[in-house]
């Protein structure tokens, strides 16, 4: 009977690893071959000002177009670029992309683009200097840029590391922390780092009930946290008003989420700058008048 139920146990799991293990292949076959052919795009989905709605920036979120069309999101192939060595090349394209648009971007205003750093990369020396490469290529102050990595990228105790954002910190781009509160639960590299800016995690804004404030405890605490620190706090992932009003109420400094904005290729995005321009100076005109 033992021997049946392993077996039946055999075939139950089967499919499922088949089906991932040769996913897996076939996003490490035709990664590099995609990469080559230029089917990656970065999209941009806006983050605004909690207070007032208003545009501050974008955070740039790499996809994968495929020749008939089809979007492949990261979660299916970055984890694979990070296993093969390609994240390398790969977010180095995410780099040099995001500071091309930058670059077309601030024609039109201020913004702040913020791009995912994947702990491969972080780990390698020489970052802040392809960071300082774009930088001048394009003609862009560091200012303009914000690079985020999760908490276990500054739980790394390497040199590297270390020297690393210190480079960056001196050229003057600011740091933000992905997902906050889901990673390690060791804050101490608050102190080694200086972060600007502390992103709360999707997970604690969800639950966001205006009628239950122990919905918002975790928040709240973060926000507690960063405002002593003198970090600024952007919650993730906020879909409702309700969210928002909660999030507004605990003095969080800026949102993004699919209420306000989805991830959007740059064309779109390129239009929600020009509209929010057109909105500002409409704005400035009726108070002139
Ligand atoms: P992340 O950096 O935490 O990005 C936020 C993710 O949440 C994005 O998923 C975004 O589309 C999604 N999101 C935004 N607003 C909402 C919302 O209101 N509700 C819900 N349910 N989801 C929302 P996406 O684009 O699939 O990216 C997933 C992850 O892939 C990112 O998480 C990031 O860790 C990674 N990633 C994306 N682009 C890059 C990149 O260029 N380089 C690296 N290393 N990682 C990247
Ligand atoms: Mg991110
Ligand atoms: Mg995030
Ligand atoms: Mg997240």
């Amino acid at each position: 009977a033992a021997k049946e139920a392993g077996r039946a146990t055999y075939r139950f799991f089967t499919p499922e690893l088949n089906r991932r293990a040769s996913d897996r292949m076939w996003t490490e076959n035709n990664l590099r071959r995609a990469m080559a052919n230029n089917e990656l795009e970065l999209h941009f989905q806006p983050q605004f000002s909690l207070d007032d709605r208003r545009l501050v920036g974008a955070e740039a979120l790499v996809r994968w177009r495929q020749p008939d069309g089809t979007l492949i999101m990261p979660g299916q192939f970055i984890p694979v670029a990070e296993d093969t060595g390609l994240i390398l090349p790969l977010g180095d394209w995410v780099l040099g992309e995001a500071c091309r648009r930058v670059s077309e971007l601030l024609r039109h205003r201020d913004l702040l683009i913020a791009i995912n750093l994947s702990a491969v990369q972080v780990r390698r020396p020489g970052l802040a200097e392809r960071v300082a490469g774009w930088l001048s290529a394009y003609g862009i102050p560091p200012s303009a840029l914000e690079l985020e990595v999760t908490e276990s990228v500054l739980m790394d105790e390497s040199d590297v590391v270390s020297e690393t954002f210190s480079q960056l910190r001196e050229m003057g781009v600011p740091l933000a922390i992905d997902d906050f509160g889901t990673g390690y639960s060791s804050l101490a590299y608050l102190k080694r780092f200086r972060v600007d800016k502390l992103k709360i995690d999707r997970s604690f804004v969800s639950g966001l009930r205006a009628d239950d404030p122990d919905s918002g405890a975790i928040a709240e605490a973060i926000i507690g946290m960063a405002r002593s620190l003198r970090m600024q706090t952007l919650a993730e992932g906020v879909e409702t008003e309700e969210q928002y009003n909660c999030l507004a109420a605990m003095g969080c400094d800026q949102c993004q989420g699919y209420l306000l904005g989805r991830p959007m290729p740059y064309e779109d995005f390129l239009e929600f700058v020009r509209r929010d321009v057109a909105t500002a100076e409409l704005r400035v005109a009726e108070v002139v008048d």
